[in-house]
């Protein structure tokens, strides 16, 4: 899955939002949040952020992101 990272706490851009060919973006608190249950991890969204917010979970520093991205878009 993807995840949506610390840089995209309140950025106004929504680019993201509008390319996901699943809808699977939230809106949080303050940011923008992927459900990792429903991104199909096509890579789309990625290079549409100008502020490069997201990326692909491959890393174990993003899992702390991943349960965020999971909590916001199971609670908003
Ligand atoms: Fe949506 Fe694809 Fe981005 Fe997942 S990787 S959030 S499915 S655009």
């Amino acid at each position: 899955t993807y995840v949506v990272t610390e840089v995209c706490i309140k950025c106004k851009y929504t680019d993201c939002v509008e390319v996901c060919p699943v809808d699977c973006f939230y809106e949080g608190a303050n940011m923008l949040v992927i459900h990792p249950d429903e991104c199909i991890d096509c890579g789309v969204c990625e290079p549409e952020c100008p502020v490069d917010a997201i990326k692909p979970d491959t890393e174990p520093e993003l899992d702390q992101w991943l349960e965020v991205n999971r909590q916001y878009s199971e609670t908003w």
